[in-house]
């Protein structure tokens, strides 16, 4: 879409603006498409550009971008200029202690795959997009830190001095610690949940070898699972891997015990020993970073009035382990701005209907994020488990519209997550109720064989 292209066929966003807290993923995606659609935007973010500066090593997360995260970039017509910086991961590699590694597909054919993408560079697109428009005002270190809601007034700090503005109406994106959040719900009668994982991740670094060619497979996100940690990783354009190492924060084998070389020799030797000759400055990399929480929230409400609703992480976060907390914060856009422009200028049913149209399913997503954490420690290499999954991707090749796996589902199409795992366990269910009759049909022939000799 261009900037002369405006889809607010209604004309309601004229002479609009609205304030868009966080220039995280979510806020900055949804200042472009609401500049696209005529509002006129100012984007508040607590840290300062990151246009332009080189992202600090260990800090770059990369993110596995999927179908509802793509239908979004789509919408903001970003798409192309992603994938092509993106690497496809057809599978994942399943590294096993003895070094061995054991490839998964993720669906049946070339579309079902995921995207490598890098968390700062996506960032910074969008950022650079959405600075295009004239209407769009981005003002870095301003960092919210109060909210008035009976004068409709927002306080930020900007270098130690506190300044206020009183936006017409305002968008929270500002991630799982929203202080947008906090404050609105301050006084009211409104739920929050929130949950800390018992591990932390730290992000290192897998180096390509000499020529940029990678030192494992490319094309594949690569975990080793263990019951007691793990380590995921993605692959970068340059041939790199960024590793997330999963651990306890405290007890036996954990970040608490694995603060000198000689410990976190130790630990890689016991979990991780075929890593070792691949980062040859593990030690340095993991003195470098520090572990950092993974945390998963649920709220309710998510919008107030017709002022300010919450988006992305300051209303959902998950644990990492599906990989789609950004893929739904971005959904959380599409539908936001459908809403928006269905209901042409009123906002309070549009917010309305948009966290009608998505909490129950971020919910879901929420238990399922818990779900693959345990699929991961302790299922990913059981031969029933890779049966069940094999079969599963059988049936689905066989029959495409009327058997679709969870995973596929989530992942590879937008069906809203709660209807896709009622789908899956009704899948389950037959899967068990044919087991049931072809087993009772076997034991019945064995029976009337021998019974008849
Ligand atoms: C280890 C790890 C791996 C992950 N892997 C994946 C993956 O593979 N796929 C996937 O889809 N998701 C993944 N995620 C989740 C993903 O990173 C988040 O869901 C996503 O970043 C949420 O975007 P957001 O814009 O809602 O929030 P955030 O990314 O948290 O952005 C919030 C922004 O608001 C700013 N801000 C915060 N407070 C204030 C304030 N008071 N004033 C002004 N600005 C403020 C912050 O500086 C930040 O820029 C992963 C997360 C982790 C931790």
């Amino acid at each position: 879409m261009t900037r002369e292209q405006s889809t607010d066929v209604g004309g309601h966003a004229a002479n609009t603006r609205v304030a868009i807290v966080g220039g995280g993923p979510a806020g900055s995606l949804l200042a472009l498409a609401l500049a696209q659609r005529g509002y006129g935007v100012d984007l508040y973010e607590r840290r300062s550009d990151p246009r332009g500066q080189i992202a600090d090593r260990g800090k770059s997360i990369n993110l596995g971008l999927s179908k509802r995260g793509m239908q979004a970039l789509q919408m903001v017509g970003l798409l192309d200029r992603v994938l092509r910086r993106a690497v496809t991961m057809r599978g994942r590699i399943i590294h096993a202690m003895d070094g061995t590694g054991r490839f998964q597909p993720y669906g049946k054919d070339s579309a079902e795959v995921l995207h490598s993408v890098d968390r700062n560079e996506l960032n910074c697109t969008l950022l650079e997009e959405a600075g295009r428009y004239p209407s769009v005002k981005l003002h870095f270190e301003h960092q919210l830190v109060r909210v008035d809601k009976q004068s409709r007034e927002l306080e930020f700090n900007v270098s130690g001095q506190n300044i206020k503005v009183r936006p017409q109406w305002v968008i929270a994106a500002d991630g799982a610690f929203s202080t947008m959040r906090r404050e609105l719900q301050h006084g009211e009668r409104a739920d929050y949940h929130q949950e800390f994982h018992e591990w932390g991740y730290m992000e290192l670094t897998l180096d390509a070898a000499a020529g940029g060619t990678s030192k494992v497979e490319l094309r594949a996100l690569h975990v080793w699972p263990r019951r007691h940690c793990m380590i995921v990783s993605h692959p970068n354009l340059s041939g790199s891997h960024t590793l997330t190492l999963l651990l306890p924060f405290h007890g036996e084998d954990s970040f608490a015990t694995m603060r000198t070389p000689a410990e976190i020799e130790t630990l890689f030797t016991k979990y991780f020993p075929d890593l070792i000759p691949l980062l040859p400055d593990l030690v340095e990399q993991c003195m470098k970073h520090s572990p950092a929480g993974m945390v998963s929230t649920r709220t309710a409400p998510w919008a107030f009035a017709d002022w300010a609703v919450l988006v992305g992480d300051a209303c959902h976060a998950v644990y990492p382990f599906y990989g789609q907390g950004m893929n739904a914060a971005f959904e959380d856009c599409s539908v936001l701005v459908r809403e928006l422009n269905d209901c042409k200028g009123d906002r309070e049913t549009a917010f309305r209907r948009y966290e009608l149209a998505r909490r129950a399913h971020t919910d879901v997503l929420c238990d399922l994020t818990k779900a693959a954490c345990v699929e991961l420690r302790q299922k990913v290499r059981s031969p029933w488990f890779l049966a069940r999954k094999r079969l599963d991707l059988a049936i689905h090749r066989l029959l495409p519209q009327a058997w679709t796996p969870l995973y596929t589902m989530v992942a590879h199409t937008t069906i809203p997550y709660a209807e896709a795992l009622a789908r899956s366990r009704r899948q389950e269910r037959i899967l068990l109720c044919s087991s049931v009759v072809l087993a009772l049909l076997t034991v019945g022939a064995s029976l009337f064989y021998a019974l008849g000799r």
